[in-house]
């Protein structure tokens, strides 16, 4: 049993999460912040061998990244793919991958 609200585990048996006070379900929920989360583009490039150096960046720099891609393209894996990253980490993935987009391997998206 898991509290909705915590997140914590508990016992089967145990019906209220003591801490929060809320009734416990069955399923595992998903974590918190996640699909609440806005994340926006900061940067695109259709090279394969940066996008695996954006993606090495990002997460040596602990940001957390989305891919986004559209139609065949995301099937095949070809063609241009934007980074999508936390709002709250944007600036800081703009400033890391600003070096990048100066070497023309890609564009930096701008607010
Ligand atoms: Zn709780």
């Amino acid at each position: 049993m898991y509290c909705p609200v915590c997140k914590a585990e508990y016992k089967a048996g145990i019906k209220i999460c003591p801490e929060c006070q809320v009734k416990l379900v069955e399923e595992q929920p998903p974590p918190n912040d996640f699909q609440y989360e806005e994340f926006i583009p900061v940067f695109k490039t259709a090279d394969p061998s940066t996008i695996n150096f954006v993606k090495s960046i990002l997460e040596s720099s602990g940001i957390r990244y989305a891919l986004m891609s559209q139609g065949l393209q995301a099937i095949l894996a070809l063609g241009e793919v934007k980074f999508e990253v936390p709002e709250e980490d944007a600036a800081a993935a703009r400033e890391l991958l600003f070096p990048i987009a100066a070497n023309k391997k890609g564009d930096l998206i701008e607010k």
